[in-house]
């Protein structure tokens, strides 16, 4: 059983501290919260509340919450950590990391540099095999990677194009914008197509980033140069052998973001949260070396499984398809969605 402590319990740790404690072979020691708000008070009810340092031990006794230690304490009981804390903080993390002899995974708004792989179960996972410091990639390159790689391993890629419109910020933050406006990426690329190429290889690929007023979903417009000629039957069919990957239709209601995430609350999982890749059926267009789709992320949860996987390859826990199949399983990806 892997002892894993998550720092940052925010959008994406507590989903990962979630998923890592429903696994049968890890769990989760405890996760580190900076204040104790009304998310502490919850959490406590399931985890083993730290702080980062001495300093924030007063606030949560002073709140009634109780605080089994700090992170020093917390990686003294555990053999790696995922840090989810606020881009650039993994950066400061690291050194604490090392001195502590702690393994840890890093999240996406941290640079590549930081980590010896960058992770994408489909893309790359034998990458981080052994490795002591690994960064799951974004939630827009982990929607890239899911659905190219298939595509890349079946038909090659020559090019990837890729317009992304991005949600605003995720639904528990009333301190971001855009409100009123459409705030494009200044430049070519966006810096999503270098990421993407830290788990796909040199690929040649263009992104443009288009911030829009919605806190739901990301919506990506792909345009691939694929090698050998594809059809959209098979690149339909191609996905329908990666669990991760859903196909979704506008002729069943399916026709935005807002039903899609509807569905998502439908199934009754953890959060409400979509862990799949939904590529709209209709969009998908190929004709010659040319394939087209369009594709939407749940950005509060895709990186989710990856995270689980992650730590399997870094400890040589299990393989790719066992690792893959282990995670779907507890989150009840792959179970047919309609
Ligand atoms: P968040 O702001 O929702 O959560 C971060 C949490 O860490 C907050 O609860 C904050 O209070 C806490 N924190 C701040 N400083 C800390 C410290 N020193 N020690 C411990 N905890 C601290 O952020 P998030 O959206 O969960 O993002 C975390 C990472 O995941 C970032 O690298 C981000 O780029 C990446 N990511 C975010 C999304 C997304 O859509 N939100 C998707 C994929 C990846």
């Amino acid at each position: 059983m892997l002892k894993v402590g998550v720092n940052g319990y925010g959008t994406i740790g507590r989903r990962v501290a979630h998923a890592i404690s429903i696994q049968d072979d890890m769990k989760v020691v405890g996760i580190v919260k900076t204040r104790p708000d009304y998310i502490s008070k919850i959490a406590s009810r399931e985890f083993s509340l730290y702080v980062p340092d001495e300093s924030a031990l007063k606030n949560f006794t002073d709140s009634g919450i109780r605080v089994a230690g700090t992170l020093a304490n917390l990686m003294d009981e555990t053999e790696a950590i995922v840090d989810c804390t606020p881009e650039g903080q993994g950066e400061e993390n690291l050194p604490l990391y090392r001195k502590h002899g702690k393994r840890a995974i890093f999240q996406g708004g941290e640079e590549a540099a930081i980590a010896e792989a960058s992770f994408n179960a489909y893309a790359n996972y034998d990458e981080s095999s052994g490795k002591n410091f690994v960064r799951v990639v974004s939630c827009n390159t982990t929607g890239l990677a899911r659905t190219l790689a298939p595509v890349k391993d079946k038909f090659g890629i020559r090019r990837v194009n890729a317009t992304l419109i991005r949600r605003a910020t995720d639904q528990n933050d009333s301190s971001k914008g855009p409100i009123n406006a459409i705030e494009p990426s200044l430049g070519f690329p966006s810096h999503h197509a270098p990421d993407l190429k830290t788990v796909l290889g040199n690929i040649d690929v263009d992104s443009v980033a288009i911030k829009v007023p919605t806190t739901l979903m990301h919506v990506h417009s792909v345009e691939v140069t694929t090698k050998n000629e594809a059809s959209a039957s098979g690149v339909l069919d191609l996905w329908k052998n990666y669990s991760r990957i859903i196909a979704v239709s506008g002729k069943d209601g399916r026709k935005s973001t807002a039903q899609i995430m509807d569905m998502a609350r439908e199934l009754g999982r953890n959060r409400s949260d979509l862990y799949e890749i939904a590529v709209w059926k209709e969009s998908v267009y190929a004709a010659g070396n040319t394939l087209r789709y369009i594709q939407a992320i749940h950005q509060e949860s895709d990186v989710v499984p990856e995270n689980v996987d992650a730590l399997r390859s870094m400890f040589e826990i299990a393989d790719r398809e066992k690792s893959i199949s282990a995670t779907d399983t507890k989150l009840g990806i792959g179970k047919e969605l309609i």
